[in-house]
Parts: structure tokens; sequence; C-alpha cells
């Protein structure tokens, strides 16, 4: 997105090579993300937008969608690769070939709205993989878990126009509020639990959000797969937030949402890469996840 941008190729060389010198790599199965069919796009967003990206990927230079979020010649492959990885993953946990998954992606998703480019993100992820697994495999009931700093916008609009939302998906969070996109706050449906929180939060006020709002409502609801959002850019060190994570609320995370996917799903998780911005802080707090998610 520009030599300046924080949402930079860097971030995905940073997980890499920390998944690397811990020794985590070997152990781990690499897949190549497929590029999203057209049509999987098409049930989260409007067609026309989806249209109107690839039309305005420039061959050289950029152009600009939002003052946040750019088209250089590379975007449409890597957004549909972004996407491609979720429903890829999807198949792959639905089919019991994996337990879990999770997407090294970028550009992130969560702010993608259904006819709208912003905030970093072109298709939203995580929507358009649960809207695969909904009309593709036809589960009846999805969970999506956002960790992100900023609330998932995108992901809630697109999700509270599913239809019977309320009772086949169910969306938790917290964020950073007051915070940009300064949304998050009325819950358009009973089945989204979007909880914010003032900056400054740490560890110890976001565990009891996990413990006290996000688990009971989970464990009410008996998710058939858990979509993580998993931006890590809450973390203290990250500066585009004022959140004050570390690496082992991550751990805490991650393993509360496995309790829950092994009760009621064989240990289903699909968890996608939104944000997370400081280099150092986003490697180790992504090892710190997927160590989590693959038991090491
Ligand atoms: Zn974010």
């Amino acid at each position: 997105m520009g030599s300046w941008h924080p949402e930079c190729p860097e971030r995905l060389a940073a997980i890499q090579d920390r998944l690397i010198i811990t020794g985590l790599a070997p152990h781990l199965d690499y897949i190549e993300a497929p590029l999203a069919p057209l049509a999987a796009l098409a049930r989260a967003h409007d067609p026309a937008y989806v249209e109107m990206l690839q039309r305005n990927t420039p061959s050289s230079g950029y152009h600009v969608l939002d003052p946040d979020t750019l088209l250089c010649p590379s975007s449409w492959q890597a957004a549909l690769r972004a996407a491609g990885a979720v429903i890829e993953a999807t198949d792959r946990v639905l089919a019991g070939t994996l337990e879990n998954a999770f997407c090294a992606v970028r550009p992130p998703g969560h702010h993608a709205r259904p006819g709208t480019a912003m905030g970093f993100c072109l298709f939203n992820n995580i929507a358009v993989g649960v809207h695969h697994a909904l009309e593709v495999h036809g589960l009846e009931r999805v969970a999506v878990i956002d960790f992100d700093v900023h609330h998932g916008n995108g992901t809630e609009e697109i999700l509270a126009a599913v239809e019977y939302g309320d009772r086949r998906v169910l969306m938790t969070s917290f964020f950073q509020h007051p915070f940009y996109p300064y949304s998050g706050t009325d819950n358009p449906q009973e089945n989204m639990v979007n909880v914010p929180l003032p900056a400054g939060s740490d560890g110890a006020r976001v565990r009891a959000v996990v413990d006290e709002v996000w688990l009971p409502r989970l464990e009410a609801f008996r998710p058939q797969l858990i979509f993580i959002s998993a931006g890590f850019d809450a973390h203290r060190e990250d500066d585009i937030g004022q959140m004050s994570l570390v690496e082992s609320d991550y751990i805490y995370m991650t393993q509360r949402l496995m309790q829950v996917a092994r009760r009621h799903c064989h240990g289903r998780i699909v968890s996608s890469l939104e944000g997370g911005y400081n280099l150092s802080a986003l490697g180790r707090s992504v090892e710190c996840h997927v160590r989590a998610l693959a038991q090491l």
C-alpha cells in the first residue's frame, strides 16, 4: 500500500521469520492459498464492488480507494488469495484433514464492508469464510471472534445481513473505544456481542471479557465452527492502538477458544490475520497464537 504504509509486506516476513527462528516452522503444515472464486466473494460483497476492485487495479503505481486503502498492481491477486486462504482452511477443517488453521494473509479484511473498501481491507476474508461455511457446507451455527484492537465493523455489517443471522451467526469481540472506526457500541442483533474497552486496557481486563462475556455466549450458542479475526494490534508495543496486551494474553484467548471448540465442534478453528503493525510484537504474538493452536 506504499512504502510509508503500516500494512506492509514485511508483516508476513516477520511472522515467517519468527516461526523459523523459534523452531516452530518444521512442525507446521504449509498450504498455498488458492485464489478465491468470484462466486464466493459475491456471497459477502456486492458483485459490482468486486468488479470495481478488479477494474481499478493499476498496471503500475497506485489507485487510491480511500486515504488509508490503496490498490497496487498485485493487490487484486493478493486479495483473492487472502479470501481464498480462509475458504481453503474452512474446507480442510470441515473435512477433518486439519483440526485448525491460521491464515497468514494480507490485506486484512474485517473493515471491508459489503460494497466498500476500508481501513487497509479489500475483501472481508472472515465474512467470506462464514458465508462459505453456511451456504456451501450447510452449517447452522458459526461463531466469529475478533480480537483486533479495532472494531470489526465490516464483518458486523456483512454478518448482520445474513438470513436468520441471529440463529446462525454469533460475533464476539473487544475493541478500543472511542477509536477508529468509531462503531460497535450499538450491537445490531442479539448475537452481536461486541465489547468496547477504554484505551490502556490490559490483559486482565481482556481476560475478564473473555471469561465473563465471550465464553458464556459461545457455550450457549454451541458453534459448529469458530472463526477468529486475529489482529495483534492490541499488543502494548503496537503504536497504532493504545491497549496493553502481551503474548501470554494471546495464548490465553487462543486456549480458551480451543476449549470451546473442543467441547462443541471437534476443535474446529479457522483463524485469519487482521492487524498487527509492530513487526517484532506481531511475529512474537503470532508465534504464540500458532503454537497454542498447534499445541506445541
Ligand atoms: Zn486493527
